[in-house]
């Protein structure tokens, strides 16, 4: 095991202790997932959890329900997670890449060798590779690593990555590094947003932060992407 394997899963390890096992993603279904990775973008999880339910109460949480939907009214029902006007387009968008090719098929669709679903989801316009990561570990229950401005905020304090590695960098660090396990790269996201939220702000507080104990440097920083 390399030292950098060692020293991250010593602080998944430590972080763990701390939390608990985080058991994300929450949803109820394969497709209220993928509903939710998109929605997600620069809201909280409370509000999508709104929007979501929302678009359960109103008969859309299926991939031709959804297709079928006016678009004004998909933009009012996800009204509560903000940006709703680009986020009904790009619910729009993925879900007509679905149907295109799986129907109502999302078990299908998500079925695949993670290159594929990931270049496919990709090619999707409004998806970003956190969404199309998250989509795939999530959703897909398969490994690919989803990085997210707390992971690199941590990444950088601890001198494991650089300002100049970007996010294909970033998770190919821990992709190599960590054994191949969707269970284990699932929760050890969801670890890096606990630590984020709570003590790795933009204005750090080390002082009690599970991650204390391994060498960092909150000095000078730039900022993650
Ligand atoms: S708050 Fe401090 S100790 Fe905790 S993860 Fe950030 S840099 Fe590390």
């Amino acid at each position: 095991m390399s030292l950098t394997s060692r020293t991250l899963m010593e602080m998944y390890e430590a972080m763990r202790e701390r939390f608990g096992h985080q058991g994300w993603w929450p949803g109820d279904g394969k497709l209220e997932v993928c509903v939710g990775a998109i929605l997600t973008q620069n809201t909280n999880w409370r509000n999508v959890e709104r929007a979501i339910a929302n678009l359960r109460d109103g008969g859309l949480m299926s991939v031709s329900a959804l297709h079928a939907a006016e678009p004004e009214r998909l933009a009012k029902l996800i009204c509560p997670a903000g940006y709703f006007r680009v986020k009904a387009k790009r619910l729009k968008n993925f879900i007509a890449h679905v149907l295109d090719s799986f129907g109502d098929d999302i078990d299908g669709f998500l079925d695949r060798p993670v290159s594929t679903l990931r270049e496919e989801l990709l090619s999707v316009s409004g998806i970003g590779p956190e969404t199309a990561d998250s989509i795939i570990l999530y959703a897909a229950g398969k490994c690919t690593f989803v990085v997210d401005t707390y992971t690199c905020r941590v990444m950088m304090r601890h001198g494991l990555v650089g300002p100049e590695d970007g996010y294909e960098q970033v998770k190919e660090l821990f992709e190599s590094s960590l054994p191949e396990d969707p269970e284990l790269w699932n929760d050890f996201h969801a670890q890096f947003v606990a630590v984020g939220k709570h003590y790795c702000r933009p204005k750090p507080k080390c002082d009690g932060c599970p991650l204390e104990p391994f060498d960092h440097d909150t000095g000078d920083e730039e900022d993650c992407w």
